[in-house]
């Protein structure tokens, strides 16, 4: 689930503005955050550019993954002599890697001009600005948010499909996860100001929306509405023109029925979930401090299978943890084979510096861990395997997105991803008139599947131009101005004051 994204977009014809590029790891929340720095520096007057070319490349860190760290101080290596040869180039590393190491980040690369943290993404324009005019860099770190961050302008990456927060921060203590730490307590948006998010979306085009928070079970904590979350998701099934609703992630310590109920009644609440296990042993998760045990997931499996016979239903599980035996290891493969995975993101545990874990007393030796990992590998692509094989002959609706199919230029294929969530790559007709564009939504009968995708070769069965497609035609036309492509963010009237989000169950 984890990504490295190098933003190469399109060189903007502003002439004379300074140019950006974002270079984002992590999680989706990471990503979104990203969106978030391209509008604030797109508002300020810089353009969107090629990599090393750009006159500012911002690093948006994870401190999730291990050596994240390395592979940060690697890449500003890298780009030292890209700066000594255009001193004016100027270098920014934020997101929770930055909260975590802040000066040490210039003291380790002082070649960096910026250095800021999970909760005070809105200051990178002034602090580039500040750090050229007085030619020193300018590391600050809050230790709360200043704005909830929706409030900040946003170059989202798709016209079609978006990212809204509902949640930022997270008041559990996994051991095993520095979100907390880097993030902050669980805070709350006020379901109108989401609402009213989704809505100002759709107008502009958006039909699927995927709302994003650390543990959106808990949604409503923060105001005392324990049924907030499912609230929400019905209340989104009344905002016309929203076709597609996802949202991630779950925990589930906080699943209730009324959520179940909600997914199950709502049309535009998509039949798939994805609820990180991270281990089917007891004794694993609660050394993990994770406060459900297997037999409440495997309920709570039971109950959306029972109301959503056709979801698909994915995870994540971390292989290795301190402590963990070849049984606790075999209780992890009985709940995947029970659960049925469509999908499941696997880790091998890694300590985590500033995490409990890391200081567990029985850290696994490493090749433990990864004779444990091919075997759950196996497992869990045999499975996938099998579950997307009972989708062959289906009829499923699609919905066509941008850079999903890596070999659609070779294959004459078209993907996206179906209501459940699974990836289709679709034959599509040569007369490029007749094609769907990125945003559309066809029918199609799946032909042939694989462990990780379906295929559906034999054609469209229906297609219908949307208006998620005509958003997308009109950013590809240049017929929205660079400036209209930022969102102004929302109000932030009666907005606890939270921090972003990262995902950080893993
Ligand atoms: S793993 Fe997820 S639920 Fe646990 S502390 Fe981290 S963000 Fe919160």
């Amino acid at each position: 689930m984890s990504s490295t994204t190098l933003d190469t977009a399109h060189e903007q014809s502003v002439a004379g503005a300074r140019t950006y590029a974002i270079r984002t790891h992590g999680c989706q929340m990471n990503v979104h955050d990203s969106e978030r720095l391209a509008g604030l520096l797109e508002q300020a007057g810089y353009a969107r550019a090629e990599g090393e070319d750009a006159d500012v490349v911002v690093f948006n860190t994870c401190a999730v993954r291990e050596n994240a760290d390395n592979k940060l101080y690697g890449n500003l290596g890298h780009l030292r002599q890209t700066k000594l040869a255009r001193p004016d180039m100027q270098i920014a590393v934020g997101g929770c890697l930055a909260q975590k190491d802040r000066g040490e980040i210039t003291r380790r690369a002082p070649w960096v001009d910026v250095v800021f943290g999970t909760h005070n993404l809105g200051a990178l324009p002034t602090l580039l600005e500040r750090a050229r005019i007085q030619q020193e860099a300018q590391v600050e770190i809050a230790e709360s948010l200043e704005r909830f961050p929706s409030t900040l302008p946003t170059r989202r990456d798709s016209p079609y499909s978006a990212w809204v927060s509902i949640s930022v921060g997270c008041n559990n203590t996994c051991t095993f996860c520095i979100v907390p730490a880097l993030r902050g307590k669980e805070n709350d948006r006020r379901p109108g100001d989401v609402l009213a998010e989704i809505e100002m979306l759709v107008a502009e085009g958006v039909q699927e929306i995927t709302l994003l928070g650390q543990n959106v079970n808990a949604y409503g904590v923060d105001f005392g509405d324990r049924g907030a979350f499912a609230k929400l998701l019905r209340a989104c099934g009344g905002i016309e023109g929203l076709e597609r609703v996802r949202f991630t992630s779950p925990h589930p310590k906080d699943f209730t029925a009324d959520v179940i109920a909600a997914m199950a009644e709502t049309p535009n609440v998509m039949p798939q979930l994805h609820m990180p296990l991270q281990s089917g042993s007891d004794a694993v998760l609660r050394a993990m401090r994770r406060s459900y045990r297997q037999e409440r997931y495997l309920r709570i499996i039971a109950d959306v299978r029972d109301a959503l016979p056709d979801a698909a239903i994915t995870t994540d599980i971390i292989v290795g943890f301190p402590g963990e035996t070849e049984e606790d290891f075999r209780a992890t493969l009985d709940v995947v084979r029970e659960a049925r995975f469509s999908a499941a993101f696997t880790f091998q545990y890694s300590i985590r510096p500033g995490t409990p874990a890391a200081t567990m007393p029985d850290q696994i030796p490493k090749a433990v861990v990864q004779e444990r990992y091919e075997r759950l590998v196996a497992l869990v692509e045999e499975i996938a395997w099998a579950e997307n094989r009972t989708q062959v002959g289906r009829r499923v609706e699609v919905m066509f997105a941008d850079g999903e199919g890596r070999k659609d230029g070779a294959t004459r294929r078209m993907s996206g991803r179906a209501r459940d969530n699974r990836l289709v790559h679709v034959r599509v007709p040569d007369d490029p008139t007749a094609r769907p564009r990125p945003g559309d939504v066809a029918e199609v009968v799946v032909t042939h599947a694989a462990p990780h995708h379906l295929n559906a070769d034999d054609g469209l069965l229906t297609l219908r131009r949307t208006r998620g497609g005509d958003a997308w035609e009109a950013r590809e036309r240049g017929e929205v101005a660079p400036s209209a492509a930022v969102g102004l963010g929302m109000p932030s009237v009666g907005v606890p004051a939270p921090l972003p989000p990262a995902r950080g169950c893993v």
